[in-house]
């Protein structure tokens, strides 16, 4: 079974400035209490799939209109056939963003070497000290993260780090800390968390224009390709 769980027709934010579809694996092996889509991501989930045939009619259909898929989830790299499903996508002309947690190194290079992704998305959670708990596992090891931050860099693939900011995970101290990690000419982009029925924890918060404007002034001279993305 391919376990896509949701289908976006069209998109003009998910893989901008392309207009796009994006395609919503299940499961995912983080538990971010700030998910937004945890529905998606237990394993118990009893929402009904979209079957493959189904996805490929609406690609060859809006072949005229789309010009990109966005690969998302849940955590997309943990299927297996992934190469395989990008490939059938590429054959149809689509350009392709992959939005992943990094978790999955092996599969993000065997993407890369088989020249099947156009973008990466990847996120960087928090500061390598409080990843762990920001993913909602404690003492998580790094070092897949750690070597998917270094695929990217040292590729010449386009690619954006980016971090959902949460007040009860994020301090100016973690955004000092990731840009101490992650400093040069990367993409990096801040998003603030955006409270919704979806998402499993309650009483989390977002941050203030200011408090995202001097997040923004601390990571500049690290990482000057830092923006705030999205309304705040
Ligand atoms: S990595 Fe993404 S999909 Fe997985 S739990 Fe965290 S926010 Fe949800």
């Amino acid at each position: 079974m391919v376990p896509i769980y949701g289908l976006q027709k069209t998109t003009l934010l998910d893989y901008s400035p392309h207009l796009a579809s994006t395609i919503f694996f299940g499961q995912c092996n983080l538990r971010c209490p700030y998910c937004q889509n945890y529905e998606l991501i237990t394993p118990d989930s009893t929402l009904g799939t979209i079957s493959p045939e189904e996805i490929f009619s609406h690609l060859r259909k809006r072949k005229h209109l789309l010009e990109g898929v966005c690969i998302s989830g849940g955590e997309p790299t943990r299927y297996k056939g992934l190469p395989e499903f990008i490939r059938k996508i590429k054959e149809l002309g689509y350009l392709v963003k992959l939005d992943t947690n990094g978790t999955n190194p092996s599969m993000l290079a065997e993407l890369m070497d088989k020249h099947l992704i156009d973008y990466v998305a990847m996120d960087i959670k928090n500061s390598r000290e409080q990843y762990g708990k920001t993913v909602g596992l404690p003492g998580m090891p790094l070092s897949a993260i750690e070597d998917s931050v270094s695929l990217l860099t040292n590729s010449d693939l386009s690619y954006e780090f980016r971090t959902t900011l949460v007040k009860e995970f994020h301090t100016e101290d973690d955004l000092l800390a990731i840009g101490e990690w992650l400093q040069g000419d990367s993409s990096y982009y801040l998003q603030n968390f955006r409270d919704s029925d979806t998402v499993h924890e309650k009483q989390l918060h977002s941050f203030t224009h200011e408090e995202l404007l001097r997040f923004l002034q601390i990571l500049l001279p690290y990482l000057p390709n830092t923006k705030i993305r999205g309304n705040f």
